[in-house]
């Protein structure tokens, strides 16, 4: 089967020809082959992904891989054992057997293992642990049960308060904490969303709920007017990237206005550079440090370097993988730049790839509306810039694609995280061309340390000083276009994107 066919616009999901394997047409959507109806998501309706996906992580899994356990090292006076299994839960911390009935994973991970007691015993937090590892986990669940317990009294306000950098990760936050609460729900989580916003700054006594997930950028237009009189939480999940220039202003305030309220501060992230470390620390109380695996990529993800030559040569390679059937779906492609990206999606919709585009300048709308079609199957190929790295878990993710080398080990280490999550396994190819000498060094650096087989030519590369890295992070190499369009039908194409509502450049709120 040509997987350059497949993957076309024109081709549909159920196109019975496609999904044979003998060619013979399927009689009934139960018969297509289940590899490729990879979300087992097939005819799902769009508003029904969120609880199907809510559904699909409540229920056991025959197959659930294990995830290895790394080399770790948790520092901090009294270091509290290990949790052995989840009904550990149960005898340990008097956790209810229900709330423990609801985790369908056979054993806790690494990092759960270490930090679920650590919390219980309310101590202040900063974990490093890879990409799909389940931190989520590893906090949602002892807040649940604390919140559960009721242990806070039962004031109207905000106990605990999960920071997060993207509106994406804050609603798969609020995924985790409803499979752990449904049925019985004796506190509520919200998203601050804006219309959440728009009532708590405008009702007088309006209620943000006991746990609130919120961006940066929006919770410090809301600081004034809410109650964090009872707060007893605050995580700072992805803390690294909450603490980098886009955000450091917002969370900076976040973090004076709560100053001398918040009793337990646990912070999460797969890259803590040093400098963070010792930010963090400073806030906290003699916390528990927990590193496993710190700063290296997942071990799950085959990462490979691809000399393009040329930003032609890039188009050419993902063209000749469209042929080859080497872009197995679905397929994360990552670019530096909203232009960029826009620019790609051009392309490979001109070529009639199943491809969409999301990024910052997307309408909130617009990317939701994306990532359930992503998780539906509908759209195969997610051209993204790196909005979508952080923390977003996408069931089955098999190929993240760098089209561009990122900026930082940190952004490569979470993009290519977007693959090999849970202890399965993934891929990651990263484009090179002459422009990236540099940032290369960086990528290959990460590959060695996180035990990648490397070539011979990679392991001459010197690393990368501190000035360059500074100033790649600052600044993206700068590249020739991507388009191979002709102008005029660039903008042919560019309406026709606008009369399928596809705007891509509406501001985003
Ligand atoms: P991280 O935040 O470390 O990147 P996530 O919390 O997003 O990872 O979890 C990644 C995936 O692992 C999710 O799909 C989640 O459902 C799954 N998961 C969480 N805990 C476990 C576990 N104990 N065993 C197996 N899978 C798990
Ligand atoms: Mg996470």
């Amino acid at each position: 089967m040509d997987f350059f066919r497949l993957l076309s616009r024109g081709t549909k999901l159920d196109n019975a020809e496609a999904f044979t394997k003998s060619g013979k047409p399927v009689e009934d959507e139960d018969n297509i082959i289940r590899p490729l109806d990879f979300f087992h998501t097939h005819s799902t309706p769009a508003q029904e992904v969120r609880e199907k996906e809510i559904k699909r992580q409540s229920e056991p899994e025959s197959h659930v891989p294990v995830i290895p356990y790394q080399k770790s090292k948790t520092t901090g006076n009294d270091v509290p054992h290990p949790l052995t299994t989840f009904q550990d839960l149960v005898s340990r911390f008097q956790v209810s057997e229900s709330l423990v009935s609801r985790i369908k994973f056979p054993a806790p991970t690494q990092i759960q293992s270490e930090a679920i007691p650590g919390i219980l015993h309310d101590r202040d937090i900063l974990a490093s642990a890879p990409t799909g590892s389940g931190k989520t986990l590893a906090y949602v669940l002892p807040i649940a049960h604390i919140l559960q317990k009721g242990q806070q009294g039962s004031t109207n306000g905000i106990k605990a308060l999960i920071l997060v950098p993207t509106k994406e990760l804050a609603t798969q936050v609020l995924e985790a904490f409803t499979i752990l609460t449904r049925g019985a729900t004796t506190f509520k989580v919200q998203v601050l969303t804006k219309s959440l916003l728009a009532r708590v700054t405008s009702e007088a006594g309006a209620k943000a709920g006991d746990v609130l997930i919120a961006t940066p950028l929006r919770l410090v237009r809301a600081l004034a007017v809410l109650d964090f009189g009872s707060l007893r939480h605050l995580v700072l999940d992805e803390a690294d990237k909450l603490f980098d220039p886009a955000f450091a202003p917002q969370t900076d305030d976040i973090l004076a206005h709560l100053r001398g309220r918040t009793q337990q501060k646990i912070f999460l992230s797969a890259t803590l550079p040093s400098s963070i470390e010792t930010l963090a620390l400073n806030l906290m109380t003699a916390p528990l440090r927990i590193l496993i695996s710190p700063g290296q990529a997942a071990a799950t993800v085959a990462q490979k370097l691809v000399y393009a030559g040329s930003e032609a040569g890039k188009l050419l390679a993902i063209r000749q993988m469209l042929k080859t059937g080497d872009l197995t779906p679905p397929v994360l492609i990552f670019l530096q730049s909203i232009e960029r990206a826009n620019a790609l999606f051009h392309e490979l919709v001109y070529d009639g790839v199943n491809v969409d585009v999301i990024h910052g300048e997307r309408t909130e709308t617009q990317r939701r509306a994306v990532v359930e079609r992503f998780k539906k199957a509908e759209v195969w190929v997610l051209i993204c810039t790196d909005v979508f790295a952080r923390g977003i878990d996408v069931h089955g993710v098999n190929l993240v694609i760098n089209y561009d080398v990122p900026q930082s080990a940190q952004a490569y280490i979470h993009r290519i995280g977007r693959t090999g999550r849970a202890g399965k396994q993934g891929k990651a190819v990263t484009f090179f061309t002459k422009d990236d000498v540099e940032s290369v060094k960086i990528v290959v650096n990460v590959m060695k340390e996180s035990g990648c087989e490397v070539q011979e030519w990679m392991t001459r590369l010197g690393k990368v000083d501190k000035k360059t890295k500074k100033q790649l992070k600052r600044k993206p190499v700068e590249r020739d276009d991507i388009s191979t369009q002709p102008k005029k039908r660039k903008r042919k194409n560019q309406s026709r994107d606008k009369d399928n509502g596809r705007e891509l450049s509406t501001k985003d709120e």
